[in-house]
């Protein structure tokens, strides 16, 4: 049995007439630069998130450097962030002259600890990236009093969490930015790059669409240095498909990491750990284990896939290794020693998981 960690080529074939068809009149269309399914698209995806507006760019690296930039961080200022996520967080940071200041993360959530935040905040401080990891919610409404009482910028990593909500109020709705990845393999993906910017701020926004457009208000006119950082139309058209069934693939992401952790729960195997406060969206299915190498020479050996998000935390990867060899970010580094993610997939049956959970069982 070859299970992979995520199949794409289902999704595409439960939509694959849908898809065809509107990308075939796309291609008629030729309207390939901010045209009409990229306006679409952001106002679908602005009503779906609950924000005043979404500004569709071409990646969600490119959604936290925009924003980063909308915001006014440059040289000499600080932005702290978790050292436990994908290394683009800390990209976005680094590209504007930025210094990321990496804080540890809480040993259940495996988010980013704000007793830490509050105590990195220094007067060089200017904004915080949370990650709303493997796609369950950060404390947004004790991090936004936070923010606001030392007058800092949030801008919200949502690139695993599309979908997300503490009651109903959607992660990327409660920073100054929310920034979105459509990577294929995201909650919500397209078949390519793709990603987009939330903003409640009327001004911002106006400043984040000339940003993405080479600092163009007016055709052939700049007045800042911008960036080529636009959402393709042809990505726009499948997105604006799939938004319609992104409630059905998540609450199916969280029957399969239920079903996984139900079957794991008589195991010493460390569980995701929903907090209570937000619905977790399952980007991925992550487990912590002593032995998680014995665990998954097993399931590989077996032809099912799992890998590790993430082997090294970003204070010890080599691009910041020097800047950072002082700092010790315990939890972090015994996280990415010890965890494992399990293939999720909204189209992943109950009756494969059994087969993985017992490979699991069978290799402690
Ligand atoms: C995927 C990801 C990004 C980057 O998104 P791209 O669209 O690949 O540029 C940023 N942050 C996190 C946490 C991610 O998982």
């Amino acid at each position: 049995m070859n299970i992979p960690m995520v199949d794409l080529r289902s999704q595409y074939h439960s939509l694959k007439n849908e898809i065809d068809t509107a990308l075939l009149e796309a291609l008629e269309e030729t309207h390939f630069i901010l045209g009409p399914n990229v306006q679409a698209f952001e106002q679908e995806a602005a009503d779906y998130l609950g924000v005043k507006h979404a500004i569709g760019v071409a990646s969600g690296t490119d959604a936290l450097l925009l924003s980063l930039d909308a915001a006014g961080i440059g040289q000499g200022d600080e932005v702290i962030t978790t050292a436990f996520t994908f290394i683009a967080t800390a990209e976005a940071i680094s590209y504007l002259g930025a210094k990321p200041v990496f804080v540890d993360i809480d040993p259940y959530t495996l988010n980013i600890d704000l007793n830490q935040v509050e105590r990195a905040i220094n007067n060089k401080t200017r904004a915080i990236i949370p990650v709303h990891i493997f796609g369950q919610p950060v404390d947004m409404e004790t991090l936004v009093q936070l923010a606001n009482a030392n007058n800092l910028c949030i801008v919200e990593d949502c690139a695993q969490s599309f979908g997300a909500h503490i009651n109903s109020k959607m992660t990327g709705s409660f920073g100054t930015f929310g920034a979105f990845s459509f990577f294929p393999s995201k909650n919500l993906g397209c078949f390519g790059d793709g990603g987009l910017i939330t903003t409640n701020d009327d001004k911002h926004a106006n400043e984040l669409r000339v940003l993405r457009n080479h600092g163009s208000r007016e055709r052939y006119h700049h007045n800042v240095i911008g960036y080529n950082s636009r959402l393709d139309e042809l990505q726009a058209v499948i997105l604006r498909i799939k938004l319609k069934h992104i409630n059905e693939y998540n609450q199916n992401r969280r029957r399969v990491a239920h079903h996984y952790s139900k079957a794991l729960a008589d195991t010493d195997i460390q569980l995701p750990h929903e907090d209570g406060k937000g619905l977790h969206v399952y980007h991925q299915y992550t487990l912590l284990h002593e032995k998680r190498d014995k665990i998954m020479d097993a399931l590989l050996k077996n032809d099912i896939a799992c890998a590790i998000y993430y082997p090294i935390p970003l204070h010890r990867q080599d691009v910041f290794l020097k800047t950072y060899k002082n700092i010790s970010l315990p939890v972090a580094e015994s996280v990415s020693e010890k965890c494992f993610s399990l293939p999720i997939y909204p189209e992943l049956e109950n009756q494969t998981i059994d087969i993985i959970t017992d490979i699991i069982k069978g290799a402690l």
